[in-house]
């Protein structure tokens, strides 16, 4: 039976490391500040962005959301992404994604300051990660690498497999995880025999979009399978990861609901606070 990489858990003791370096920012002056752009009326990205408004009134975080029509032009986007870049109280800006049609996300996100790139998509920080330079870290793979540490999963000379190749997930994933000397493997739609690879791994960190990709038959006994996926199926959320089928093989396995999602949110906390510190540092 494999041990319950219990996002729950992980997430709360992030969150109130968090909270203990809010309060001493603020008594030494500084509030740190996350500013949410939502642009549509996309129900899930409605939830996620209340879900990080949430997890900043917890932390004391001070946050506003922005909240932009769907027919928002590019120029009005990026007008309103400049003046929070000079806005003293915000020290992380996020643009959720997807923007609505017809926006350009890579414009947008290249408008905001890199000091301030709470998500850590700027080109700038992604090209740190890739050079191994501390920069922001990207949320959901930053996640994923606390999950793995706590639980004490090995990956220094471990076969690492990724599952998925976007710039969000799956590409920064495997980033961070060469950092750690795994030996990695990226796979992806293209990929000709993917159990034949997925059964090397022992770490697999599965980011696609399909539920229940991922088997039993397809992982090496003893693994740490993390899921990434949200698939929502009438309204019932689900990973890419077969639960049942999975569980009795792995060595660790991580939840969906309450898995990495929940990280996601922690994560995006402490990237505001060490953009909060290095700001307040500078000032
Ligand atoms: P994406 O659509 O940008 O990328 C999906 C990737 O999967 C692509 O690289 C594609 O090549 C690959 N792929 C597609 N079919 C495949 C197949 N049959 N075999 C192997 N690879 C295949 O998606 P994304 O933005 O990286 O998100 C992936 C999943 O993770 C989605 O379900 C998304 O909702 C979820 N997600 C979760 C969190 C979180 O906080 N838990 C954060 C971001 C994304």
């Amino acid at each position: 039976m494999a041990q319950l990489l219990d996002g729950r858990i992980y997430s709360e003791e992030a969150l109130a490391e968090v909270t203990e370096k809010v309060k001493a920012l603020k008594k030494s002056g500084v509030t740190p500040g996350l500013a949410v752009i939502l642009a549509g009326d996309d129900p899930a990205s409605q939830t996620y962005v209340r879900n990080k408004g949430k997890a900043c009134e917890k932390t004391g975080i001070y946050s506003r959301t922005i909240i932009l029509p769907a027919d928002v032009s590019q120029a009005e986007l990026e007008k309103t992404i400049r003046e929070l870049n000079d806005d003293p109280k915000i020290d992380g800006i996020l643009v959720q994604l997807p923007l609505p049609r017809g926006l350009d996300e890579k414009r947008a996100l290249a408008c905001i300051l890199p000091e301030k790139d709470a998500d850590g998509f700027h080109v700038l920080n992604a090209g740190r990660l890739m050079l191994g330079q501390s920069g922001t870290l990207p949320c959901t793979p930053k996640g994923v690498l606390r999950m793995l540490r706590l639980a004490g999963v090995e990956l220094d000379g471990k076969k690492a497999v990724v599952v998925g190749r976007s710039n969000i997930v799956g590409k920064p994933v495997a980033m961070m995880l060469l950092n750690e000397n795994a030996t990695v493997t990226i796979c992806h739609s293209h990929t000709e025999d993917l159990k034949e690879v997925t059964k090397q791994a022992d770490v697999l960190v599965v980011a696609v979009g399909k539920p229940g990709l991922i088997t039993g038959d397809m992982v090496k006994p003893g693994a740490a399978v993390v899921d990434v996926g949200i698939n929502r199926i009438n309204g019932v959320l689900s990973g890419d990861v077969d639960f049942d089928s999975v569980e009795p093989v792995a060595g660790w396995i991580s939840p969906v609901p309450g898995g990495v999602g929940l990280m996601t949110v922690a994560m995006l906390m402490d990237n505001v606070v060490t953009l909060a510190t290095a700001r307040a540092g500078k000032a």
